[in-house]
């Protein structure tokens, strides 16, 4: 990686703390990721991602810059990367996947925010994300508290913030607010990019992200196959790495890990056995490099085969119609698609309870781990009536809730080890 510091030096990031982040990130894939059996091939790939993290696809947007194109950092899958694609600039989701420099951002946020937002300001503060520095704007939202309020903040440590504001509620008057937002957002990229969107670049973009959304969703339907053709841990770094890599790059890799799964399917091969307890993760996203509770199920026995999170189906499903000619019929189709995903900030929110409890019929699911991030009310809540339905239904759950320390790591392994056990019984 010495063959990219004189562009991290140029973007400002601190040499010192980057490299010790790069040797922690390193060692825990080496762990985590390179000692798991029986990958698939294609894999390879996203392993040369996660070495190049912040190398080869830092140097392609800086590239892209030097031309004038835009680089878009964006922290919700509720920004539609069809309106970024139609400008002709570049979407990267910005991880907060990890704790750093949290003292810090708790000058800005109190101790009682959630891992997630503090690590969004943490990477900035700490100057350790060559993705923040590639930014031209970074697009907050007002979804859960803990966000709202820590964009205000937020805005005084990045250049530019845009901060979209989205509905709390599935009415008509919430899907006015959603399409009138999106417009809002389409003028604001129209403004830093100089490019206008017509019929043509939304078709184009809309085209990208459905490829691409295709592709992953492709992926997690092999993962209902009795004999399971990929880990867990392996399906999420898929999900993780959607939302940096080139669209169309990204499309091409995963599709080719699905013919490697289509065939190990057919020849009965897998990363476990048949009668391995086969768990739904379900709540909090799980940015990179935030592997902490998949590796911990995944080496108690269990095996996960899907992930109902915005880094798993929450994120992917549904795709926008293709049939719209008009860029009004557009920004309905791109709504109504974005206006189907069911995070916890919405009030009521049952679509996402009947969605898990539909994934574990399609997936054939023996369990349901809820994952929370401490402090984060909306899907505290939501675990709590998760709970109650599964349990009506005598559908195993286990709630956790943890953070991005491995402080917790001994209690969170006997708690998984126990639940596992009662799905062997
Ligand atoms: S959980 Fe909600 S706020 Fe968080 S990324 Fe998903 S949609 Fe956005
Ligand atoms: S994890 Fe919860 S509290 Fe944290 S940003 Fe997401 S919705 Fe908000």
């Amino acid at each position: 990686m010495s063959e990219y510091k004189e562009m991290w030096r140029e973007m400002g990031i601190d040499l010192e703390a980057h490299d010790s982040l790069l040797r922690v990130l390193g060692s825990a894939y080496k762990d985590i990721y390179l000692r798991q059996q029986n990958r698939p091939k294609g894999m390879e790939y996203f392993d040369f991602v996660v070495r190049e993290l912040h190398g080869f696809r830092v140097k392609e947007l800086m590239e892209a810059r030097e031309q004038g194109r835009k680089v878009i950092g964006t922290f919700c899958v509720f920004v539609p990367e069809e309106l970024v694609i139609a400008v002709n600039a570049i979407a990267v989701g910005l991880c907060a996947g990890a704790d750093i420099a949290s003292d810090a951002a708790e000058q800005y946020v109190p101790r009682n925010t959630c891992s997630l937002i503090k690590s969004a300001f943490g990477f900035k503060l700490a100057k350790v994300c060559p993705y923040i520095e590639a930014t031209d704007l970074i697009v907050g939202e007002n979804t859960c508290d803990g966000k709202k309020k820590a964009f205000e903040q937020y805005k005084d440590v990045v250049d530019d913030l845009y901060v979209m504001d989205l509905p709390q509620m599935k009415s008509e008057v919430g899907r006015h607010l959603l399409k009138a937002e999106y417009k809002r957002f389409a003028r604001k990229l129209e403004e830093i990019t100089g490019n206008k969107i017509t019929t043509e670049s939304l078709n184009r973009g809309i085209k990208i992200v459905n490829a691409k959304r295709k592709a992953i969703n492709r992926l997690d339907s092999l993962r209902a196959a009795s004999l399971l053709p990929i880990s867990g841990l392996d399906s999420l770094l898929t999900n993780q790495v959607f939302f940096y890599d080139d669209p169309e790059r990204f499309t091409a890799s995963v599709n080719a890990i699905c013919d490697e799964l289509e065939e190990r399917i057919a020849n009965k091969e897998g990363v476990c056995p048949e009668n391995t307890p086969r768990i739904i993760v379900s709540g909090c996203p799980m940015a990179v490099p935030n592997w902490k509770l998949p590796h911990v199920i995944e080496t108690s026995g269990a095996i996960i085969v899907g992930e109902e999170m915005c880094t798993g189906v929450r994120g992917t499903r549904n795709n926008v119609n293709e049939d719209a000619s008009t860029l009004e019929e557009m920004f309905d189709s791109i709504t109504d698609r974005y206006f189907k995903i069911d995070c916890a900030v919405f009030t009521p929110n049952t679509d996402r309870l009947n969605h898990v409890k539909e994934m574990v019929k399609e997936y054939k699911a023996d369990g349901v781990i809820h994952y929370g991030l401490q402090f984060c009310q909306p899907y505290a809540h939501e675990a709590m009536n998760m709970e109650r339905l599964l349990e009506a239904e005598d559908i195993p759950v286990l709630s956790v809730e943890t953070d991005y320390s491995q402080e917790d790591l001994g209690q969170l392994k006997t708690r998984v080890e126990a639940f596992v056990e009662r799905l062997q019984d």
